[in-house]
């Protein structure tokens, strides 16, 4: 469970507060298409702000290469959030130096500043302690309310806390009691369902999850490189080779609680155009691919996930942004909106699936974190959550 202290543990009552937020949201050309990271930091932010602390925002955007970036800029992020809450929201174009300790120092009780991509600099990501104590010495308090970034250790995630102790805001909060309480104690049967292109990413997360799920169910691409390791040809089906062996080592490990595709739609080309069939499980023909799961799958992942307890979801089942074969994935959303399960759900892909079918609403928990939701899962503690005060 959540033993950190949280927001509600301390006093901030007009203090001044930095909070870590995670506003790595999707921007293209200055428009953000999806807020949700904005508004999931919502809770927090209001709280301070009614209790009249002065609330400095800090985040992520993106991945620039060299410095500072106008493509990465948060100013864009700070706009979107003016037009979600009533309270002054003030931008300054850096995240440490003179500058940014003007704009801290002058902040009132009740506004909120936010600084620029912190990955500007590269002290950032190297968890450089002189750039974690500049970020900490802008406030009285840290918060860190960044789940998605909670499994990285950089400078503004984990350097701060040497400074100065940190808390958990509310969305971090919510986040850990949901994906821990599926893992630890779930309500049985506890099925997964894992997807994605490559099984490397998530050979941690299944060993993780074949001890403490009653099912593992496998979609997408990752399916491909375990069918291959039972002995069919995958034709050109996207497989990894090099991961054949732990496929095989997990196959014969875990083998009553994993479910692979019993039949697959398979295409004569990587398009959306191509010709398609399904096939039963079994040898893929020459210069074809398996691209999706076919129907007798999806009804079989539907039963399993319809009398499930939990569910917890990463991964698409199969290239589901092209429309021919985006039917496994959208089939395997609605069976977990359908279920009386408690759903999460992680993973861009997955998330997307969710909230393009419309059946968003009736998922117990939608994860920010991708990333870190799957460290979760592969039972791996996530340092920025670590490194905050013990209640
Ligand atoms: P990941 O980032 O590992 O979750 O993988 C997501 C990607 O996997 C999506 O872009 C899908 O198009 C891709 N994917 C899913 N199934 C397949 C498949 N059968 N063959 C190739 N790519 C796939």
């Amino acid at each position: 469970m959540f033993n950190k202290k949280t927001i509600n543990d301390i006093d901030v009552k007009g203090k001044k507060v930095l909070v870590r937020v995670d506003f790595n949201v999707p921007l293209k050309d200055g428009v953000i298409s999806d807020d949700t990271r904005v508004t999931a930091a919502l809770p927090t932010i209001n709280y301070l702000l009614s209790q009249d602390a002065a609330v400095i925002l800090c985040s992520h955007l993106g991945r620039p290469k060299a410095g500072p970036d106008p493509k990465f800029s948060l100013q864009p992020v700070a706009n979107h959030l003016q037009t979600l809450i009533p309270n002054k929201v003030h931008f300054v174009d850096d995240s440490v130096g003179e500058k940014v300790e003007k704009a801290a120092g002058d902040l009132k009780p009740g506004e909120v500043l936010v600084l620029e991509n912190t990955r500007f600099y590269p002290e950032e990501e190297k968890n450089d302690p002189v750039y974690a104590k500049k970020l900490s010495d802008l406030a009285d308090i840290y918060v860190n309310d960044a789940f998605g970034s909670a499994h990285r250790a950089h400078a503004s995630t984990e350097g701060v806390t040497h400074y100065k102790p940190g808390v958990a805001g509310f969305l971090l909060e919510k986040e850990i009691k949901y994906l821990s309480g599926a893992i630890e104690n779930p309500q049985r049967p506890f099925v997964a369902i894992l997807g994605g292109a490559k099984i490397s990413d998530k050979i941690g997360v299944i060993k993780n999850l074949l001890t403490k799920a009653d099912k593992v169910l496998i979609g997408g691409g990752m399916a491909n490189t375990f069918l291959k390791a039972r002995g069919f040809q995958m034709g050109d089906s996207l497989v990894q080779d090099e991961a054949l062996e732990t496929a095989n080592e997990i196959l014969s490990s875990g083998s009553d609680k994993l479910v692979l595709p019993k039949d697959l739609v398979i295409a004569d080309a990587f398009e959306d155009s191509a010709a398609k069939k399904t096939i039963e499980v079994g040898d893929v023909p020459e210069h074809w691919r398996a691209l999706d799961i076919g129907e007798e799958t999806v009804k079989e992942f539907s039963k399993i996930i319809k009398d499930a307890g939990t569910v917890v979801w990463n991964g698409p089942m199969g290239v589901f942004e092209m429309p021919n074969f985006a039917i496994g994935t959208f089939e395997v959303a609605k069976a977990v909106a359908d279920s009386k399960a408690v759903s999460i759900i992680g993973g861009g892909d997955s998330v997307a699936a969710i909230q393009k079918s419309g059946l968003a609403d009736k998922v117990t928990h939608i994860s920010t974190g991708g990333g870190a939701s799957l460290e979760m899962l592969e039972g791996i503690a996530l340092p920025g959550v670590a490194a905050l005060q013990d209640k």
